[in-house]
């Protein structure tokens, strides 16, 4: 049986932090029925990232976003789809590490985008 995600998956690397989002687990444990989800970057704590920042985390701001690894380009599409049918309306898709970021920021509008070779938010 295909393991149920939980706030453990998304434990920030260098101290464990993790106060993700319900609706983030809920989402990615729908797509893990059909997709087998990792996780690669999930909640990071103050130490390590913006309050600007989706992945932001503390006690009073959740975390709301999430990269998932998604190998290839028909996989892609396949979870891009799920998550668009599941309500999620921010997605970025990162060829050249293979992952696909999703966040639950509701003050931003609906939006796709991709990555360069650096990294950087390609809208
Ligand atoms: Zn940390
Ligand atoms: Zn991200």
């Amino acid at each position: 049986m295909r393991k149920i995600l939980t706030a453990e998956d998304f434990e920030c690397p260098c101290c464990r932090f993790s106060n993700v989002d319900e609706r983030i687990m809920e989402i990615l444990n729908k797509v893990n029925v059909f997709y087998p989800i990792e996780i690669v970057k999930g909640c990071r704590c103050s130490s390590r990232t913006t309050p600007e920042s989706p992945h932001y985390a503390d006690d009073e701001i959740k975390c709301i976003a999430a990269h998932i690894k998604v190998k290839n380009c028909p996989l892609r599409f396949r979870v891009v789809e799920k998550l668009i049918e599941y309500g999620v309306r921010r997605i970025g898709v990162d060829h050249y590490r293979g992952y696909v970021h999703l966040d639950l920021m509701s003050k931003k509008h609906p939006a796709l985008w991709g990555y360069n070779p650096s990294g950087q938010v390609m809208g």
